[in-house]
């Protein structure tokens, strides 16, 4: 029998949490061979409803579900933990300033990158979903000097992802015929959904949309600022499709990219593409092997490069801020 896989998520008591447990638990995380153990880190408010969340998963009776363990202690959440799910985050509240949301966020994803460091599995993962995701993964890596920058990545599939269903209403096309979409940058409003490199069933999308107004006034914008147009629909900010992004990223960690196609993730940069070392970008990447290797070599047109470097630019901005706080 495999040994059960440690998967610790925060914040779980959340709406993305709710959305994201059962799907780990049934096994869509890591597939149908691994066991799981489920470590569920809340803030202390927080664990009586996690408590009600883990009774809805034990009466699931999931066979791969092995046990459930509810803390509030860092320490004890990351004690052994292969897959790390970052998901609890100080939200932005009306009228703070960004250095009181990035100190908020750098208190809680400093002693948890600490905690990773001292206490994970040697073949840990970790993903970053709450907000600003990347610069949290940036704090979090930078207090786990043991552990391996590239386990460290922030999650840009549901971005991706947006990407694809907005070029599959366009084209008609299905999801499966659309290859190399890329997301590069922030998970921000700056981020750059980039098409020039797509294709769909092997055409270049740019051809098959034939649209280039489309592309920049439409697809761009809309992709982008996605996440604010659910909130106004719904009044509420997308979760079940930010759980399925987070459940897509580490499934193809772990599981890698189709022969000829890539995704799409925030990971530490080692300067490709002109991305500042050590920053956390959203770059194309391939997995193999449960490693994620950015594609080289690929050739950027002036308007590609004027969208990355823009959305490079808030990285480096929130970095330097994080290190004026002496977050990092
Ligand atoms: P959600 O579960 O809806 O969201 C959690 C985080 O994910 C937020 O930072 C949110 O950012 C982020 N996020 C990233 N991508 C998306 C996306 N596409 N759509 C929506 N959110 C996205 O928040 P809840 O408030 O329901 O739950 C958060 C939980 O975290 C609470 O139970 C709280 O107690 C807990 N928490 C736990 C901590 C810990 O374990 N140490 C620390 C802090 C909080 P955004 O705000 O920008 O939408």
């Amino acid at each position: 029998p495999v040994s059960p896989a440690v998967v610790t998520v925060t914040g779980a008591a959340g709406q993305i949490g709710y959305a994201l447990l059962f799907r780990i638990a049934s096994g869509q995380l890591l597939g149908p061979d691994t066991p799981v153990r489920l470590r569920m880190l809340e803030i202390p408010p927080a664990v009586k409803a996690a408590e009600g969340v883990a009774m809805e998963l034990d009466d699931c009776a999931f066979p791969l579900l092995d046990g459930i363990d509810i803390t509030d202690d860092a320490t004890a959440a990351f004690d052994g933990v292969n897959v790390a799910l970052l998901v609890g985050a100080r939200p932005r509240t009306a009228g703070m300033e960004r250095g009181d949301l990035l100190s908020a966020n750098g208190g809680i994803f400093g002693p948890q990158g600490a905690a990773i460091n001292a206490g994970a599995a040697d073949d840990v993962r970790v993903l970053v979903v709450g907000n600003p995701a990347n610069t949290n993964a940036f704090i979090a890596a930078a207090h786990a000097p043991d552990v391996p920058a590239d386990r460290f990545t922030a999650m840009t599939r549901l971005d991706h992802n947006r990407a694809l269903a907005q070029l599959r209403q366009r084209t008609g096309a299905a999801i499966d015929d659309i290859r190399r979409v890329t997301i590069w940058g922030n998970h921000s409003a700056t981020q750059y959904p980039d098409l020039t490199q797509a294709t769909i069933g092997g055409r270049s999308a740019l051809g098959v949309v034939d649209d280039q107004a489309w592309v920049r006034d439409t697809f761009i914008p809309t992709v982008a600022k996605r996440g604010a147009a659910i909130i106004e629909a719904r009044g509420a900010s997308s979760a079940a499709s930010a759980a399925n992004a987070a459940v897509d990223h580490v499934h193809t960690w772990v599981h890698g990219t189709p022969e000829g196609d890539w995704t799409s993730a925030g990971v530490v940069s080692r300067g490709e593409y002109g991305v500042p070392e050590g920053l956390v970008s959203s770059f194309p990447v391939t997995a193999s092997g449960g490693a994620f290797t950015v594609v080289p070599d690929l050739e950027l047109d002036e308007f590609s490069r004027a969208r990355i470097d823009a959305s490079v630019a808030e990285l480096v901005e929130e970095r330097e801020a994080v290190r004026a706080l002496g977050l990092v």
